[in-house]
């Protein structure tokens, strides 16, 4: 192991492993540092797929972000070789409201490709597993795709180490210090000094910024794989997208079969429970399949088969649940990134390779202004 390191980066999971990777590539002396075996199931980034799509955030603040991360998504799968990393399957975004903001502000399909509208006749036609009445209606995003979460990971360390980062899982970091020369990480076994820290803790990150005003909290959500009752088939990827489904008491969102899990996956993004991420239930529990029935029993009567799994895994906001990729407002030295805030897997390559450039330069060319701290200093 090198003696000193240019970067430290605190948290190997999702925005960790892609941000080791992009400091790497540049040649610099990298120490990512993970508390648990990496990939884990502890934290916001397991369960083996994550949804991406492109329509909602043309025309909005994360339009740069989202086409970069495509990009950078692209590069990846073609730089690991790892073709699975991103499944494209279109995105299927089910709303109850007649107007929904950020569609409107959406140019014509004819003139991006990323969306069509669909009545629920339509709907009903392309998709006849989905059970849906008045007043839903659709729209059809064909850049949708399925991530493959710890696959990613793997393949984000694997490639930093090949360029010559220094990677420990299970190194749990106790504290960290900066001052205007450099920075040093307490871990239970040894005290690291580099030139620049990334904290990349996920729901971790309001206790390594306990210093701060900010209140930064995880909270437990679950989700589940399920085998359908009738017609199989149809939820198999060639007939089935990724979807989401507008509801009461928040979003139902689901995935095709794939081949590495039985059963389709169905979740429900809502606020969930507010935990403190070292000690919490994450045994599933009846409750958390009864969220997911819910869902299943009202708009998939042929999939509301035997359950397969069940699982937890935590959300992480900030008060205005808009993540934090930023410099610490009191040490230059030191880069935040993160919260992500519960749907920020499909940003990671572009956010890790903001906050890489932020720690080493000081500026992204990244638009990442609203991600800036300093809205939250501001209120509080
Ligand atoms: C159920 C669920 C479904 C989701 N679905 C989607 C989706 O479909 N699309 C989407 O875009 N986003 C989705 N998200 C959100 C997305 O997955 C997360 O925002 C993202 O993966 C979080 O990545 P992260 O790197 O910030 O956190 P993590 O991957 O959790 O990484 C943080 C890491 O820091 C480590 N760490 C923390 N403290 C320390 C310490 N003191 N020392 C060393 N290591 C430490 C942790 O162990 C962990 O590995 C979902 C999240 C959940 C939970």
């Amino acid at each position: 192991m090198p003696e000193s390191f240019d970067v430290i980066v605190v948290g190997v999971g999702a925005v960790g492993s892609a941000t080791c990777y992009h400091l790497a590539k540049q040649g610099l002396r990298v120490l990512g540092l993970e508390r648990f075996a990496i990939p884990h199931a502890q934290g916001g980034s397991h369960g083996n797929s994550r949804q991406t799509k492109i329509a909602p955030y043309i025309g909005g603040p994360y339009e740069a972000i989202i086409l970069r991360a495509y990009e950078l998504w692209r590069e990846l799968v073609a730089e690991s070789q790892q073709p699975d990393i991103m499944v494209t399957t279109g995105f299927l975004d089910v709303h109850r409201q007649p107007q929904v903001a950020h569609y409107n502000r959406t140019p014509a399909p004819k003139d991006t490709g990323y969306f069509e509208k669909l009545d629920l006749a339509e709907i009903r036609h392309r998709f006849p597993q989905f059970q849906l009445t008045e007043p839903y209606w659709g729209t059809w995003d064909p850049t949708g795709a399925l991530l493959r979460p710890e696959l990613a990971i793997t393949s984000f360390v694997r490639m930093a180490m090949q360029q010559g980062a220094t990677i420990l899982g299970n190194t749990p970091v106790q504290s960290w210090k900066a001052d205007r020369f450099g920075v040093s990480v307490q871990t239970d076994r040894d005290t690291y000094s580099a030139g620049r820290l990334v904290l990349c803790a996920g729901p971790w990150m309001g206790k390594l910024l306990s210093d701060l005003s900010i209140v930064c909290t995880a909270n437990r959500m679950s989700f589940g794989w399920v085998w359908p009752l009738r017609n199989a088939k149809s939820f198999l990827p060639e007939a089935m997208p990724c979807w989401c489904i507008d509801d009461e008491p928040g979003i139902y969102y689901g995935f095709p079969m794939m081949t590495d899990v039985p059963g389709y996956k169905i979740g429900l993004h809502w606020y969930g429970e507010n935990v403190d991420p070292d000690q919490f239930d994450r045994m599933p529990n009846a409750h958390d399949e009864e969220l997911i029935r819910v869902g299943l029993r009202k708009f998939f009567p042929d999939g509301n088969g035997p359950l397969l799994g069940l699982r937890t895994c935590l959300y992480d906001h900030t008060p205005d649940d808009v993540p934090i990729i930023d410099t610490h407002p009191d040490h230059d030295l030191v880069t935040l990134c993160g919260p992500l805030c519960g749907a920020g897997f499909k940003f990671v390559p572009a956010y890790a390779e903001a906050a890489a450039e932020l720690a080493v330069t000081g500026t992204t060319t990244l638009p990442i202004d609203f991600l800036r701290i300093k809205r939250l200093l501001k209120q509080s």
